[in-house]
This record gives structure tokens, sequence and C-alpha cells, in this order.
């Protein structure tokens, strides 16, 4: 989102604001910072200068103190790392336990986590531990008033995200209690450049796993009251009941997808009509280079893999070029595509929503419309994919330009 609209809706709640921190949770996956982490202290870096705070980053790992410098120059200040070899792997209660603990402590106002399958175990439970409200994958967050019968609330975190099947884009926010939590995506952030002359510091969270239950009933009223210098962390202590669950093997299946990474997509919706039909699709997919893309309708009536679902619960794209083919656009499809450089549409309804986010759109049947490209591009050997997508703008708002009707 442009900073002028972030801008905007803070001006209308009356300025800046208190200097608790915005944090992210920074997901580790083999020895790096895991994208959507990056991408969220992009947006958390946009967040903490409108309210005139600082961004943490909590890493929490076995030798992730290294990360600091990384996180620092993707927009951190502080870098919080729970260094500890019990920590390697992620485990929801050990990792539970240190940011909550780590929360009590330093009092974020917002906390932020990738709504993947660890940030989706992890956040709830920290939610529920410090009695604060929660809402998963944020399509958008921006910084906002909200006014009650009582009381005007300032610089809130304004949490965005379809609500009732799509029907709404609703706007949550957590007035009262905090730290205000989100979950967001991976690709809806922009992933910033890093900024390799940015200065920040990293803070040693020190982590004791308690041996003995009496430890940790010490350790437990130790958590809540633990004080800071402002540059050190009292220590946060594992209980024995943290580790139930132990972690034997893991086994890490390699994507057979990449559509975050294609420069072109060609998707698919319902009026393919079936699995055969995608061999249209995957034809001009492989005739430009690009990867299959689907909506959740496609997906559901088991004509592609549920890894091609482009959208709200599917993977957010921004390819150079989108081709959407039989689909009518609705919000959960357009809130994973509608970034895309360029948007062509092929429907037979002129009236079908996906128009709105289109570039080029052409009325007609897919069946029609898609052996004529495929002849036409290969025709001019490809080359118009690439070329075409990095051209020009997109027309301000409105229908697509140049629709054939
Ligand atoms: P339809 O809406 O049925 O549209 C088919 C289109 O094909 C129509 O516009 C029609 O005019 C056109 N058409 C028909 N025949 C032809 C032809 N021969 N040539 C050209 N055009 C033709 N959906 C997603 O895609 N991704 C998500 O991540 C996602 N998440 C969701 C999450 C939730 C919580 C919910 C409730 C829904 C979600 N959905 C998602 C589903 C979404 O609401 C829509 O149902 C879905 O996107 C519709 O898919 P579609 O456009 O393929 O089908």
């Amino acid at each position: 989102m442009a900073d002028e609209a972030l801008t905007e809706s803070l001006s209308g709640t009356g300025g800046v604001a208190a200097a608790a921190e915005v944090w992210v949770w920074v997901e580790v996956e083999d020895a790096r910072p895991a994208e959507v982490s990056l991408e969220l202290l992009g947006r958390a870096r946009e967040l903490a200068d409108l309210l005139g705070t600082k961004v943490g980053a909590v890493v929490c790992g076995a030798g992730v103190t290294d990360l600091g410098p990384s996180l620092i120059a993707h927009g951190a200040d502080t870098v919080y790392a729970a260094d500890h070899p019990d920590l390697a792997a992620y485990l929801a209660q050990p990792y539970a336990r240190v940011l909550t603990g780590l929360i009590r402590v330093r009092k974020p106002q917002i906390v932020l986590y990738g709504a993947t399958t660890a940030g989706r175990d992890l956040a709830p439970r920290i939610a529920s531990a410090l009695r604060t409200g929660l809402t998963a994958d944020c399509t958008d967050l921006r910084i906002g008033g909200h006014h009650t019968r009582d009381r005007d609330y300032q610089d809130l975190l304004w949490q965005i995200r379809p609500a009732f099947g799509g029907n709404i884009i609703a706007t949550i926010v957590c007035p009262d209690h905090r730290p205000q939590m989100a979950t967001v995506r991976e690709g809806v952030m922009r992933l910033p450049e890093p900024d390799e002359q940015r200065s920040g510091r990293v803070l040693l969270v020190p982590v004791t796993r308690a041996v003995e239950l009496h430890e940790a009933d010490v350790a437990e009223t130790g958590d809540a009251d633990q004080g800071d210098d402002g540059d050190r962390i009292g220590p946060l202590f594992l209980r024995p009941e943290d580790f139930t669950v132990a972690l034997l093997e893991r086994h890490k299946e390699a994507k057979r997808v990449d559509l975050k990474g294609a420069r072109v997509i060609v998707s698919g919706g319902a009026g393919v009509g079936s699995a055969d039909g995608f061999a249209l699709i995957r034809e001009l997919a492989e005739t430009l280079g690009g990867v299959v893309g689907a909506t959740r309708a496609a997906v559901d009536a088991g004509w592609v893999p549920r890894e091609h679902q482009v959208g709200q619960t599917g993977t957010t794209v921004r390819p150079k070029l989108y081709i959407a083919a039989g689909i009518s656009g609705s919000v959960q499809h357009r809130a994973g595509m509608d970034q895309s450089a360029r948007i062509l549409v092929i429907n037979t309804d002129p009236l079908a929503p996906i128009f709105s986010v289109a570039h080029y759109g052409i009325v007609g049947d897919l069946f029609k419309v898609i052996p004529l490209m495929v002849a036409a591009y290969r025709r001019k050997g490809g080359a118009f994919a690439a070329q075409g997508a990095d051209q020009g703008s997109r027309a301000a708002g409105g229908p697509a330009e140049g629709a054939a009707r």
C-alpha cells in the first residue's frame, strides 16, 4: 500500500503515538529468515514510522544471533535473539513460552506473524496466554482511529481482511488489549530491498531450561517481574511441561509449483469446465514459459492440485503477466493476484468482476481465444509475454483497455 494511504488514515486519528514497539516474529527456515517475516518487517517499518516508534524482530532458534544484521537491513531497530539449542526446531510450547515472556517484559503494542503453519500454531497460543486479540490472514494493515459512544481511540492497528465469505472487507481493531496481533500470508506485503547501511542492535534473550519443577516455579513469577534496563533482558525459563512434545524426525517436501517466483502465470477457473480443459491452460503457460494457476473452484473440482491455487487461501502472486481465463474474479481470488504487473482476462461475461482489475480484456470463449493466442505467440517466437509484461503501467482504475466485445 502507498505511504499516502497510510498517512491519510493516520491523520484522521489525530497524530502520533506511544513508544511501545512494533514487533515481527521471525520464522527461521534452513537457517534463514522466512520470506514472509522479511515482508512483515517491511510493513512493520512503515507502521512504526507512522507511530513514531521502533521495530523489533524476535527470532528463536539455535545459532540465530547471526541473523541480526540481515534483520536490521530489512527494517528492524532491535533484534531480540533467543538463541538456545532447545529452540533449534520450531515447537509450539517452548516458542510460545519465550514469546509470551518477552512480550510481557517489553510490552510491544503490535506483534505480527506470518500465516505459515508455525505462525498459525504459535500466534493463537500467545493471544490466549496474554488475553488479547488476533486477526488471521490479514490482507492489509494500517494505522487508524476507532470511535465508540464513550471513547475515541487513536493510532490503532487496523487489521483488514475479507470476511463473511468475502462479501465484505472487514477492518478489525483490538482497542483495549495489548499487544494488537495479526497474521499475514506470504506474498501479501511487498518484500523490501535490504538496506545494508541501516543500524540497529541485537539483544540476546537469555533462555534457560529449568530442569526441576521448583526452578520453573521460581521462573514463573520471575517471568512477569523481569525488568530490563533497556539493553539487558532477564532470563526466560523453559519449563518441563513445555517439552511434552518432541520432534523426532523432519521430512521436507520440495516445492513442486513455484507460483510466487513465476514471471508469467496462466490461471484457469470454473469456466475451464474439466480437468481435460486444463490441458489448454497448461499449453498456454508452457508456450509463455509460465506456471499454471487456478481458482479454488477449479481446485475443489479436482481439476488441478491445490498448490496451484491463487488467492486468499492459496498463494498471493505478483507476476509480470497474469492471464485469468474462465475466472469470475471473486474477492478471494483477486486478493491473491490484483497486484500483478499486467493482467489479461478472458471471459464470456463482459460484466465479470475480474475485468475491474484487468489491464487487457477479451470477452470471448477461452476455448476459441487460447488456441489463437498459442498460435500467435508461437509465430512470434514467444517474445510477447516478456516484452508486454515489462512495458507500460496499469490504466488508472476501471475496466480493461481494449476489451474486445
Ligand atoms: P466462477 O465464479 O464460477 O466463475 C467462472 C467464470 O468463468 C464466470 O465468470 C464465467 O463467465 C466464465 N466462463 C464460463 N465459461 C467460459 C468460457 N468458455 N470461456 C471464458 N469464460 C468462461 N477462490 C480462489 O480462487 N482463491 C482463494 O484463495 C479462495 N479462497 C476462499 C476463501 C474463502 C473463505 C471462501 C469462502 C472462498 C474462497 N474462494 C477462493 C472461492 C471464491 O469465493 C470463488 O468461489 C471462486 O474464486 C470462484 O472461482 P471461479 O472464478 O473459477 O468460478
